[in-house]
C-alpha cells in the first residue's frame, strides 16, 4: 500500500515512511492510494472475532510489508488492550465507551498503535525521532503516555494555556522522562499552526528529524476505524447504526467513513460539533470557512480549521452532493451540551462527558425526524477527565475511576511559550 500527497507535490511512500514523516514534504496529508475491501468472510465472522484480530485484519492492508506479521500482531493487541462496551442509554440509542483506556479517552488507542510503530521503525535504523505535537486536550495525554520511556523518541507537546480541563494538563505535564509539556499562550489553532510550521522550518530540520502524532499521522489516525467495527460486532438491531460522531479535527468521523467504504455497514454519519462548526456549516451551505476557534465545555474539539476535512473530501472524490448524503452536521451549544448531560444523568442515570453529550444531543435530533432509525454515539472521554464541567450541572461528585491513580496530587511541570514561531524556533534551537 502506497500513500500519496493530497497536494500531489511529493512523491508516494509505503506506511513506514510516511509514520516517520507524519505529513509530506509539500505540506499535504498522506492518503492511502486505494480504500481495501474488507471480505465477505471478514464481515461474516466478525462478531465473533477478538479485538486483537480484528485490529490486524483491518490494519494489515495499511501496513502491508513494513511489519512483520508477528510485530503488527503484537502492536495490534497492545493497541486495544480494553473494553469498548457498547451500553443502551435510551431505547433508541447506545453510548460506544471509548474511555477505558490508560488515559481515559479515545485517543489511546491511535496514540498506542502509532508509538508502537513508531519504536519499531525508529530501532530500524532510524535516527531519533522527535514527536512534535499540538493537543486540545486529550492527544497530549494519549501521546505521552503511549510514548513513555520508548527509546528513541522523544515527544514535546503544545497545548494551549488554560483551555485544556485539570485532568488532561495533569496527564501531559507529570510524566517527565522523555515527555515535555509547552504551554503556549494561545488557542489550539495556534498550537497546530505552530507545529505545522517548525516541519517547514530549514533549521530545525538539521538540528532535530521531526515527525507529528495527531490525526494527519496515518498510523494514528488509521485505527480508528476499529471502533466502528467494535461497534458493529455488539450491535443488536438488524438495520445498520447511525454512527454520532464528536468532531474536532475529524480524524475519528473520517476513519469511521473510511471503514464505511471498505464494507463496514453503516446507516449514515453525524459529525457533532460545538460552537466550532466548520464543517456542518459546510455540509448546509457548500462552503467551507475555516475560523478561528472559540473555547467550549467541549474542549477537546475547539478546533477552527479541522485538519482532516481534505481526507473527507478525498473520500467522496471531492463531490459535496456525495458527501452530504452520508454525513448530517449538527451544532450544539454549551448551554444545549449541559442539558443533555444533566437529562441523561437524571433519566437514565447514566453519566455523559460533554464530548459524548455533544454527540448524543445531535442524535436525538436526527433520531426525532428518523423514527425507524437507531444509533450510536461515541462516549470519547471519561466524564472524569471534565469533573470541573460536570460535576456543577449534575449537582454531585464524578466518583473518581482507579485508572486515575495518584494523577490528582502530582506537580504540573510545563515550559511557558508565547504563541510565535520565533519562541518556538528559539526554544528548540536552545535544548
Ligand atoms: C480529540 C477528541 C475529539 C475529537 O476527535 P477528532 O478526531 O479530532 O474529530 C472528541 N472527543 C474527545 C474526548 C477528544 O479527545
Amino acid at each position: 500500500m502506497l500513500y500519496y500527497s493530497l497536494r500531489h507535490q511529493a512523491p508516494p511512500v509505503d506506511f513506514r515512511q510516511a509514520t516517520i514523516a507524519g505529513q509530506a514534504p509539500d505540506g499535504g496529508l498522506y492518503f492511502p492510494e486505494r480504500i481495501p475491501q474488507f471480505s465477505a468472510r471478514f464481515l461474516r465472522e466478525l462478531k465473533t472475532l477478538d479485538p486483537a484480530t480484528v485490529a490486524f485484519e483491518v490494519m494489515r492492508p495499511y501496513v502491508g510489508d513494513t511489519l512483520p506479521e508477528a510485530v503488527l500482531r503484537h502492536i495490534c493487541a497492545e493497541a486495544v488492550d480494553f473494553a469498548f462496551p457498547l451500553v443502551e442509554v435510551t431505547a433508541r440509542s447506545s453510548a460506544l465507551e471509548l474511555f477505558h483506556g490508560p488515559t481515559l479517552a479515545f485517543k489511546d488507542v491511535g496514540a498506542r498503535f502509532m508509538s508502537r510503530c513508531l519504536g519499531y521503525f525508529s530501532r530500524q535504523g532510524q535516527a531519533k525521532v522527535t514527536v512534535l505535537v499540538a493537543t486540545s486536550g486529550d492527544t497530549g495525554g494519549a501521546v505521552a503516555s503511549g510514548f513513555l520511556g520508548v527509546e528513541g523518541v522523544e515527544v514535546i507537546i503544545l497545548y494551549p494555556a488554560g483551555k485544556v480541563s485539570s485532568v488532561q494538563e495533569l496527564q501531559l505535564t507529570t510524566l517527565g522522562r522523555n515527555i515535555t509539556a509547552l504551554e503556549v499562550q494561545g488557542t489550539f489553532d495556534d498550537c497546530q499552526r505552530l507545529v505545522k510550521q517548525a516541519f517547514g522550518d530549514a533549521e530545525l530540520g538539521r538540528r532535530y528529524f521531526l515527525t507529528s502524532a495527531n490525526s494527519i499521522n496515518v498510523a494514528r489516525w488509521l485505527p480508528q476505524q476499529l471502533y466502528y467495527c467494535f461497534a458493529w460486532q455488539q450491535w443488536p438491531h438488524a438495520g445498520p447504526p447511525v454512527f454520532a460522531v464528536p468532531s474536532g479535527n475529524f480524524g475519528n468521523l473520517c476513519a469511521g467513513l473510511l471503514a464505511y467504504a471498505s464494507g463496514l455497514p453503516a446507516q449514515h454519519f453525524l459529525a457533532a460539533c460545538n460552537a466550532n462548526d466548520a464543517v456542518p456549516e459546510y455540509l448546509r451551505s457548500g462552503r467551507f470557512l475555516p475560523q478561528e476557534a472559540v473555547a467550549t465545555i467541549s474542549n477537546a474539539m475547539d478546533v477552527g480549521n479541522p485538519s482532516n476535512f481534505v481526507r473527507i473530501l478525498e473520500l467522496f472524490g471531492q463531490e459535496f452532493e456525495a458527501m452530504q448524503r452520508r454525513i448530517s452536521g449538527y451544532t450544539v451549544s454549551d448551554t444545549r451540551t449541559a442539558a443533555a448531560i444533566r437529562a441523561v444523568y437524571e433519566q437514565h442515570g447514566y453519566l455523559l462527558d460533554p464530548h459524548g453529550a455533544v454527540a448524543y444531543e445531535a442524535l436525538q435530533q436526527y433520531l426525532a425526524h428518523h423514527p425507524a432509525a437507531h444509533g450510536i454515539f461515541l462516549a470519547t472521554a471519561h466524564p472524569v477527565k471534565f469533573y470541573d464541567v460536570v460535576e456543577p450541572i449534575i449537582g454531585t461528585r464524578v466518583p473518581v475511576p482507579e485508572a486515575l491513580g495518584d494523577l490528582l496530587t502530582r506537580e504540573k511541570q510545563s515550559v511557558v511559550l508565547p504563541a510565535t514561531f520565533a519562541a518556538l524556533q528559539q526554544y528548540l534551537l536552545a535544548r
